[in-house]
């Protein structure tokens, strides 16, 4: 065999795999098509986030400028600055792999990789076809953007969050169809761009799946921010009309139209399977997604897949988890992806960060539970730096006080919602929250009283 391991794409799944691999002294190639860090580096969570850093700065300083005497003008963005400001965030980091690769000695080829059979990939690239062979095989090809039927994109009227991540133009109005995170990541990037935006989703609750309570504070803080979010409103058509377009809905029963320049589809994602093709050499899915066991195999013993192609979550740092499984399991080692818990953030300003399931599921399953609150207005820290907005909301089991649920929405919740990540890893209670002396003035002292409220002793709120 040419090498221990081939790994087929090299998103976060791919080549931090490759990488955990290298560590354990395994000879690995990485095949990827278009560029190393996958979607997550190059389309998603890294410049969408950087885009957001840059749209809540904006924020910032207007409210600096209202609220603390700052004389600054707010004349909008030089577009063309800001996307190569980003485009470096994303070269930087690209550059860290391409090192961390050298470094472990990983081989790493630009081409489309497509499996032929249990031990050998085909490889194209420069114009070239090239079979090398392996040991095993890591499938990490990643997802690409659902399209539905009449809406296909075309990038000038109809976008993916490929072409709104971008930058190409700021449209004076841009609707957004889907209001899970990535069409709310986006509308929070262009409104502070200086677009119109409006949001129209199927669901009663933006988030479908989230907290309700969490969701809608959220909807309440992007309606007072001025992104517009239309519920029930199913999309049933689109007319285009030279550049612009009118997208037709049904809501009530009603037909209804609004008019817009560009639409946002963002109604999920599907996995990518150019090259690979499971059922063609027997890899089984569940029709949609690949199966496989606890340790990342699928149903072709020394074939894994990771990543986006086994499923929801369709999350970077769940990818990466599942690389470092698969990657430890081939090297013989006892390792399973069998989380307790994995967190989920929604990046707008606020952020909305959740670790275990929300007051509803806690219903549904009929669980005794009691909830902690706390609102960051009454927080030292939250106020003074004029971030005070959203609050922390905790599930806990009656009787026993198990943590079941922690849910922020506030600033920087995607680093806070590691106090609650570590706490129900280790079966946490919730004085484990509640009890611990917090530094002060700090955000996480909201965590401590909302496990104080729980118990009906938060000192700066009344229980
Ligand atoms: P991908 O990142 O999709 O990588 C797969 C790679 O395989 C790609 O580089 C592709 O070119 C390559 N490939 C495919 N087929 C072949 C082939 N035949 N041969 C060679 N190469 C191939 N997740 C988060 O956790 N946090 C976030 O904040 C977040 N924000 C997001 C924002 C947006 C706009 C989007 C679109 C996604 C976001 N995600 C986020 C989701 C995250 O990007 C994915 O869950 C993650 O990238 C999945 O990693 P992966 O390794 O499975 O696949």
């Amino acid at each position: 065999m040419d090498y221990d391991v081939i790994i087929i794409g090299a998103g976060p799944g791919g080549y931090v795999s490759a990488i955990r691999l290298g560590q354990l002294g395994k000879k690995v190639l990485v095949i990827e098509k278009k560029y190393l860090g996958g979607v997550c580096l190059n389309e998603g969570c890294i410049p969408v986030k950087a885009l957001v850093y840059a749209s809540h700065l904006r924020e910032k300083v207007n409210y600096a400028k209202k609220e603390m005497g700052f004389l600054v003008k707010d004349e909008g963005f030089e577009i063309e600055k800001l996307r190569i400001w980003k485009d470096r965030v994303v070269e930087r980091l690209k550059r860290g792999i391409e090192t961390l690769f050298k470094n472990y000695k990983i081989e790493w080829i630009m081409g489309e990789g497509r499996l032929i059979d249990k031990n050998s990939v085909e490889v194209s690239f420069q114009g070239e076809k090239k079979v090398f062979t392996a040991d095993f095989t890591i499938i990490a090809t990643g997802s690409k953007p659902l399209s539905l039927p009449g809406f296909e994109p075309d990038g000038e009227l109809i976008w993916t969050s490929t072409q709104a991540v971008s930058l190409s133009k700021i449209p004076s109005k841009l609707i957004i169809l889907g209001a899970g995170a990535i069409g709310l990541e986006f509308a929070y990037i262009y409104k502070n761009l200086g677009s119109d935006v409006e949001i129209y989703e199927i669901m009663p609750q933006i988030l479908p799946g989230a907290d309700r309570e969490m969701a809608e504070e959220l909807r309440k803080v992007l309606t007072r921010k001025g992104i517009k979010i239309y519920l029930n409103a199913k999309a049933i058509g689109i007319e285009k009309k030279g550049d612009s377009l009118d997208l037709i809905l049904e809501v009530d029963g009603k037909e209804e139209r609004r008019g817009g320049e560009v639409l946002l589809l963002a109604v999920g994602r599907a996995p990518v399977f150019d090259g690979i093709e499971p059922g063609r050499i027997g890899i089984k899915t569940d029709g949609k997604f690949i199966i496989t066991d606890s340790q990342m195999r699928a149903s072709i013993p020394n074939i894994f897949a990771i990543g986006d192609v086994t499923g929801p979550p369709l999350l970077a740092h769940r990818a990466s988890k599942q690389g470092i499984v698969a990657a430890e399991a081939i090297a013989g080692l006892d390792a399973k992806f069998e989380p307790k818990v994995i967190p989920n953030v929604v990046y707008t300003e606020p952020q909305l960060a959740s670790v275990g399931i929300s007051e509803e599921e806690a219903k549904e399953r009929e669980i005794k539970y009691s909830i902690g609150k706390f609102p960051f207005i009454a927080n030292g820290k939250a106020v003074s730096s004029g971030e005070t907005s959203g609050f922390v909301k905790i599930v806990g089991e009656l009787n026993t006080n198990k943590i079941l649920g922690v849910h922020i929405l506030g600033p920087e919740a995607s680093s806070l919602i590691g106090e609650g990540l570590v706490a129900m890893e280790m079966s946490g209670e919730l004085h484990h929250l509640a009890d611990p002396i917090h530094p002060h003035p700090s955000l996480c002292e909201a965590i401590m009283e909302a496990g104080e409220n729980f118990f009906k002793k938060a000192i700066h709120i009344l229980n």
